[in-house]
């Protein structure tokens, strides 16, 4: 294995969140009854003109001034001809020659401390096809066009990926983004953000790439990392036993966990594409990218370099808060209520937060503590109300629908003890109860402190301030 490297590279399809599709007026909403919003035009009735909607070229330049692409002021739409029964036209539209978007860049960061550009190759405007339903009637395909002409933006990569850990950041990123940018809702159970890897593998040093595979039918990250590493794992084997790797698109069976041979390049189509004669060139003005530009919401690179920069915050934090815009927005909501305590929400939204939302399966837009409950939470700690390790009880409570931190805190008692006179009243206690640590500490056994503090704490529920303890604990016995 160490012996290999892996190239990959991405080619994405984002399904664009326009309300209509790309060249019709029928609607693109998810789960309608089976062929009940496809019209003449997705239907490729006789007679019929596709007109582009607007809505879906903004998307796409959109997204080429988000990753620094060249947005081209001219581009064409193409004929792809294929025969299939859930593309009745016959061809799908889509670009060639002269894509929307043309090369572009983003960064990623797979691991803690490691950044890399990804180049771009380009990204082009297309319609989808029908889908074919197998697994709906017995020894019968089923064909629901609803889908047929909903607008995609394919967004292919450079093979700049070395790992399938590598691929699965860049495509976490493209997802991030088109969701910052609001053209795609990224649900990738439905469909709207689609994964195929080409895969190759070469001695390392060795400069010319080796021979890809194609593999499809990936829709969760989980299982485009494991198709990744299966078929560099096969591609590896073959080589190795002389054989070599041939050209093809491969599918991934998610239940087996394996790859398999779908079509071979020889079996390729030809897909003779030429400019659609139905449509006219789309023109792109510098005043519509101009315009396009100044509306971009903060996208997340540039949060992230104002959270590290403005906010202090570590890269990785910054990395992490910023890697979704829910999560960056609940961060942001949380900070308007607890505008110093920055370090401390990063720390429990990417810890107790993260780790409880994991835990049950939910997304942070749906977390039962909301961004007030945890600054009020992180305000208690840092005014002494309660310390860390009962603020990790009263999360648990929040958790759990009992209320605010406040709430909480006065319910249950919680609220610590730093009235020194009372955690005085508990220390004298426990040292009169335990005489033999006592000398045991004089004589110069500085760990007993300890057991004595485990004992007041334990005398206070937890309650009394940890510092203080401390402090007059040490005080006392060296008395
Ligand atoms: P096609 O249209 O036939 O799929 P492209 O040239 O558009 O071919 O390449 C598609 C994708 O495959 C791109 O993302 C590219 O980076 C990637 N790719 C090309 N060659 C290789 C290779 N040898 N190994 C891994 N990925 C590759
Ligand atoms: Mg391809």
């Amino acid at each position: 294995m160490s012996d290999w490297e892996s190239v990959i590279g991405l080619e994405i399809h984002a399904q664009l969140a326009t309300r209509s599709k790309i060249f019709s007026g029928a609607s693109t909403a998810f789960g309608a009854e089976p062929n009940t919003q496809a019209c003449a035009v997705d239907l490729g009735m006789p007679g019929v003109l596709p007109v582009l909607n607007r809505e879906a070229v903004n998307m796409a330049i959109r997204f080429g001034v988000a990753i620094d692409a060249e947005v081209d002021h001219r581009s064409v739409f193409a004929r792809k001809n294929y025969f299939y029964p859930d593309l009745p036209k016959g061809y799908q539209i889509s670009q060639y020659e002269l894509p929307i978007v043309g090369k572009g860049h983003v960064f990623i960061s797979p691991a803690e401390g490691e950044h890399l550009e990804i180049g771009i190759t380009r990204a082009h405007l297309e319609e989808d096809a029908g889908k074919s339903i197998h697994d709906l009637f017995p020894e019968q395909t089923g064909i629901d066009l609803n889908r047929a002409g909903t607008p995609l933006l394919e967004i292919v990569s450079e093979p700049d990926m070395r790992s399938a850990k590598q691929a699965v950041a860049y495509a976490r990123k493209i997802h991030s983004l088109v969701r910052y940018l609001e053209i795609c809702d990224g649900n990738m159970q439905e469909g709207s953000f689609r994964c195929d890897a080409n895969v190759s593998v070469r001695r390392k040093g060795e400069q010319k790439l080796g021979t890809r595979a194609e593999l499809k039918n990936i829709n969760s990250f989980r299982f485009l990392e494991r198709a990744i590493n299966f078929e560099i794992q096969r591609q590896i084997n073959l080589i190795e036993d002389g054989e070599s790797v041939v050209q093809e698109t491969r599918l991934y069976d998610a239940e087996r966990d394996e790859t398999r041979s779908m079509r071979s390049k020889e079996e390729a189509n030809d897909y003779r594409y030429f400019p659609d004669p139905d449509l006219l060139p789309v023109v792109i003005t510098d005043a519509d990218i101009a315009r396009i530009r100044d509306a971009l919401p903060e996208l997340p690179e540039q949060k992230k370099q104002r959270y590290i920069s403005d906010l202090g915050l570590s890269d990785y934090n910054a990395e992490l808060l910023t890697a979704n815009r829910e999560t960056a927005a609940y961060f942001e909501e949380a900070l308007g209520d607890a505008p110093d305590q920055c370090a401390q929400l990063a720390n429990w939204i990417l810890g107790d937060l993260a780790g409880a939302l994991n835990k049950a399966g939910l997304d942070i837009a749906a977390a039962p503590i909301t961004p007030a409950m945890l600054a009020q939470l992180i305000q208690r700690i840092s005014d002494s109300t309660i310390s860390g390790k009962i603020a990790k009880e009263v999360f648990e409570a929040m958790w759990q629908g009992e209320g605010g931190a406040d709430d909480i805190i006065e319910a249950r008692g919680l609220r610590q003890i730093t009235d020194s006179g009372a955690i005085e009243a508990l220390i004298d206690e426990v040292i009169a109860a335990n005489p033999e640590q006592v000398e045991q500490f004089r004589a110069g056994k500085e760990k007993v402190l300890g057991f004595f503090v485990g004992q007041v704490m334990q005398q206070s529920q937890g309650k009394a301030n940890p510092g203080q303890v401390n402090k007059i604990l040490r005080d006392k016995l060296k008395s």
